[in-house]
């Protein structure tokens, strides 16, 4: 493996998931964000991020040692880069930020550092130039919840060396992804050009009342052998990114039926705080929601 210094830019979500995946796996990790209490926290998440660890990879406090001992964090991004092999930026989904990102980063970044953006909508062409370094920069887009759903897209631009890409690929091996290159771009990438429409249907279904969302999943569940539904997907990914996404679609299309689901969502989720797994409650209840039931499918 050709990279040894990685610097994650932005400890949100996603960033210190990465950060510390990447740790894990033996790599030299910088963690930058905008200042130090931000940084602070990070690193209480990564305890929490540890017990995880422990418990779904059985991870021992060993590993556990070595992989807080591979990071250190600053909030100069001068700093942050100066040994980068990759950088990943993973800060907010907003084309302003990202675009003043990279520019600041190409004036303080050395010339050897590949730029990876775990952008979810946009498109690499459309940050590249931003860059100053278009053919060394590549989209990695990880998955939410990054140690179990380890996969890793990896989509180039027009202009990415394919040198880069390969590199971006082992790099994503190397730190335990399923990779999975894209031969072009795409919005949504794979997983999204496949889930955002499933989910979308299933809410049409249900605002069209043809259905329950019981229902709905288990067609799915049975007829496919899909572990899970379009609802419990809908509950784990979190109702207020699938509102955010219709209410995007609404004021696009003004479709009534998009209309009618964000209206749908908020009065009932929304308002009412059921946003899926992460309150205890979306379409279904948690912890033992009734999908996991061993009759639920009789
Ligand atoms: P987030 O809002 O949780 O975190 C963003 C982080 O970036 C924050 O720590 C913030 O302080 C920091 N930040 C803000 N401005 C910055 C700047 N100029 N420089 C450096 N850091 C800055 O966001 P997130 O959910 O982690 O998403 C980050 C990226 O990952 C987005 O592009 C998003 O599309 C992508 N992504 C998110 C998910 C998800 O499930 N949340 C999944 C896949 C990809």
């Amino acid at each position: 493996m050709k990279y040894k210094n990685v610097t994650v830019a932005g400890s949100g979500v996603l960033g210190y998931q990465i950060a510390f995946q990447s740790a894990f796996h033996g790599f030299n990790v910088t963690v930058y964000d905008i200042n130090d209490d931000i940084l602070e926290k990070a690193k209480t998440k990564f305890q929490t991020l540890s017990e995880a660890f422990k418990v779904d990879l059985n991870a021992t406090q060993e590993q556990l040692d070595q992989a807080y001992k591979n990071l250190t964090y600053t909030s100069d991004l001068k700093e942050s880069v100066k040994n980068a092999d990759l950088l990943i930026e993973a800060v907010p989904e907003s084309p302003e930020i990202k675009i003043d990102f990279y520019q600041k980063l190409a004036q303080v970044a050395p010339a050897k550092t590949i730029f990876a953006t775990n952008s979810s909508t946009l498109l690499p062409s459309q940050l590249a130039d931003a860059t100053g370094r278009p053919t060394q920069f590549v989209a990695l887009h990880f998955a939410n919840n990054i140690w179990t759903h380890n996969t890793a897209e990896i989509m180039g631009h027009p202009t990415t060396d394919p040198k880069v890409f390969e590199e971006v690929v082992e790099f994503g091996k190397a730190i335990g992804m399923l990779t999975l290159p894209l031969n072009k771009e795409q919005p949504g990438y794979i997983l999204n050009s496949l889930l955002v429409p499933l989910l979308s249907a299933g809410l049409d279904l249900l605002i069209k009342e043809v259905a329950t969302p019981e229902t709905i999943d288990k067609t799915w569940m049975k007829a496919t052998g899909a572990p899970i539904g379009p609802f419990a997907i809908l509950d784990t990914v979190g109702i207020t990114t699938a509102y955010n996404i219709n209410q995007l679609s609404a004021a696009k299309t003004k479709d009534p039926l998009k209309i009618k689901t964000v209206e749908y969502l908020k009065e009932n989720f929304i308002d009412k705080n059921k946003l899926g797994v992460s309150t205890g409650e979306g379409f279904y209840r948690y912890p033992n929601p009734a999908y996991l039931e061993p009759d639920f499918l009789k």
